[in-house]
């Protein structure tokens, strides 16, 4: 049950929003007394319009990198903010920002600034058209790549032309990549993939390099472009490209989520073969130019080129790992953690409708903290030692909850989301 005005601000929504909420944040899938509506962030925590403060494990499903309301960077927002925003053209912290995206990623030799992760990943896909005067696209089934209609995971308001040109293959399945390269014959515009398999429901993957390293010969040898699609893991696993670590560059990279800390920021990288493609795309939008986010992106970038914020949340990602790991086995549950330990999802054994992973959630966001029962996780930097012993701490009595529950656990409602899966 959430609270008294997170329960009027629904049946308020449900009258002048279509379904009351969308997207990721549609009503229903996350336990019922999880709250929709938050009132403030503030480091690691956010408090919800009822006043309860959460220990929070998503991050805005991963914008803070570095803490919500970071002083520092949001000082560089409000900055800018007051010189001016959104003008006629942009200012120079767009080459600033460009030059230091540049920089920082070691396949890139130019970017594109946009507003969504989507604005991103359908640049990437037109530079690829354009490039090769192509049109099919290899994805990895499950994987998200954004919202518009060629990628939407959902099947409303989207007509099979969208879909048009893609082949699918499964992540780090060498075979079924070559055969959706040859399903694409002379036709391959790119190979899209996520730097690790971070897709909902299942567990993660790290890339296999045998994998990657075909999906970049397959590339060159078809004349197509390989984009590394970094939204969603860009800056949790390297201050580069994630797929630097394994030694492959792709062509293309997306980025946007954290690298402004949270404000509207999104990128598309790209090396000198895709530049002039890159060039003949007409993309654009009434707010790309706008400063204040530019500026709280180069910022952003300045704290993750200087600081060990990147080893501090490995650190605390591994003792949340290993700590959960301890009190599930003492609990008696088989409890998987996949995934990088930046970026961890969390599922159960014996769990096909997710009864046991919401039942847990509940029990942990009773306890203060919030986690996700079926979407991979983000740690922050502004998460400390205190906060993975509090986190520890509420999973001990969660997992003794649900030992105590299991038996007169009911179907997760409201779940046709998970039905189709
Ligand atoms: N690619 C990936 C891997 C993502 O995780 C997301 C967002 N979850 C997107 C693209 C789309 O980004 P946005 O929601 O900002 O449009």
């Amino acid at each position: 049950m959430t609270g008294p005005a997170d329960r009027d601000l629904r049946r308020r929504a449900e009258a002048v929003i279509p379904g009351g909420m969308y997207g990721h944040q549609s009503i229903g899938l996350l336990p019922d007394d999880y709250p929709q509506f938050f009132r403030s962030g503030s480091g690691a925590h956010i408090t919800d319009v009822d006043g309860r403060r959460y220990l929070d494990f998503m991050c805005a499903y991963g914008p803070s990198l570095f803490g919500y309301v970071d002083p520092g960077i949001d000082a560089a927002y409000v900055k800018q903010l007051s010189e001016g925003d959104a003008l006629t053209g942009p200012g120079a912290r767009m080459v600033e920002l460009a030059e230091g995206m540049v920089s920082m990623v070691s396949h890139a030799d130019w970017a594109m600034f946009c507003k969504n992760g989507t604005d991103a990943t359908t640049m990437a896909m037109m530079t690829a058209r354009a490039h090769t005067g192509r049109k099919t696209l290899v994805l990895a089934k499950g994987a998200y790549h954004g919202a518009a209609p060629w990628c939407t995971p959902r099947p409303g308001g989207v007509i099979p032309s969208d879909r048009a040109h893609q082949q699918s293959c499964s992540y780090n399945d060498i075979p079924s990549l070559e055969a959706a390269v040859a399903a694409a014959g002379d036709d391959l515009a790119a190979i899209f993939a996520a730097p690790f398999r971070h897709d909902a429901f299942v567990d993660q993957a790290a890339p296999d390099p045998a994998y990657a390293r075909r999906a970049r010969q397959l590339a060159d040898e078809r004349g197509a472009l390989l984009v590394v699609d970094d939204v969603r893991a860009g800056f949790r696993l390297a201050r580069d490209c994630s797929w630097s670590r394994i030694g492959v560059s792709p062509d293309l990279s997306t980025w946007g989520k954290c690298i402004a800390n949270g404000h509207p920021l999104s990128a598309l990288l790209g090396n000198d073969r895709a530049r002039t493609g890159a060039a003949s795309i007409y993309v654009t939008g009434s707010f790309w130019f706008a400063g204040a986010a530019m500026a709280a992106g180069i910022e952003t970038l300045k704290r993750i080129r200087e600081t060990r914020y990147l080893e501090h949340i490995q650190d605390l990602g591994e003792t949340l790992r290993e700590g959960l790991a301890e009190r599930a086995i003492a609990a008696g549950f088989g409890f998987r953690q996949s995934g990088p330990a930046t970026m961890p999802l969390f599922l159960f054994d014996e769990d096909p409708d997710l009864r046991l992973g919401f039942a847990w959630s509940s029990a942990m966001l009773a306890r203060g903290v919030y986690v996700h029962p079926w979407h991979n996780m983000f740690l922050c930097a502004a998460m400390t030692p205190a906060d993975i012993q509090q986190a520890l701490d509420a999973a001990e009595g969660a997992f003794a909850d649900l030992k105590a529950s299991r038996s007169s656990l009911g179907p997760v409602g409201k779940m046709a989301f998970l039905a189709t899966r």
